[in-house]
C-alpha cells in the first residue's frame, strides 16, 4: 500500500513519459496525439496492447483536463479499431485499472470464445497470477507491422 502510495503521488512512476520502447513487458507500437500503444509480450490474449498516457504522470481519468481526456479517448478509439482489424476477435474488453501501477493506462484486450477466461474478466487469482503466452518475435513483429497499417485507417 506504501508503494503504491508513493507511486499514485508520482515517486518512481514506471510509466512516466518519456519511456524506454521496450521493457519485459511490452514493445512500442506507436506514438499517437496524447498517449502511446504498446504491445503485451504477453499475447495469452492475441493483439492485447496497452495505450499509456503520455501528458503527465496521471492516475485517474479525473485528474485530466477535457482536452487531454477527449484526445486520450481519440487515441484509445484508434488505437481499439486497429487492434480489431489486426485480429478480428470474437469480443474486445478495454478496461483502465491502474491497482498495480497507478498511472493512466488502457488495456485494450482482444477476447476469443476459446480462450482460457472466456465469460469472465482476464484478471483473476488472489494475488493476481497472469497466464503467460508469449509469441517468437517475428509473430510478435508482424502483429505490430498489421496494428501500425490499421492506425492509419480513417
Ligand atoms: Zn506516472
Amino acid at each position: 500500500m506504501e508503494t503504491w502510495k508513493l507511486l499514485f503521488g508520482g515517486t518512481g512512476c514506471p510509466m512516466d513519459a518519456p519511456r524506454p520502447d521496450k521493457s519485459a513487458h511490452w514493445d512500442l507500437i506507436a506514438p499517437l496525439a496524447i498517449s502511446s500503444l504498446y504491445l503485451s509480450k504477453n499475447q495469452t490474449y492475441r493483439g492485447h496492447c496497452q495505450l499509456i498516457f503520455d501528458g503527465r504522470h496521471a492516475c485517474q481519468l479525473e485528474q485530466l483536463t477535457l482536452q487531454e481526456y477527449r484526445a486520450f479517448t481519440d487515441d484509445l478509439f484508434a488505437a481499439q479499431r486497429a487492434v480489431m482489424r489486426t485480429v478480428h476477435p470474437d469480443h474486445i474488453n478495454v478496461e483502465v485499472l491502474g491497482n498495480v501501477v497507478p498511472h493512466l493506462h488502457w488495456h485494450i484486450v482482444p477476447r476469443y470464445r476459446d480462450d482460457p477466461r472466456w465469460g469472465y474478466p482476464i484478471w483473476d487469482g488472489e494475488p493476481f497470477e497472469p497466464r503467460q503466452i508469449t509469441l517468437p518475435e517475428a509473430e510478435l513483429h508482424a502483429l505490430r507491422d498489421r496494428i501500425i497499417h490499421h492506425l492509419r485507417d480513417h
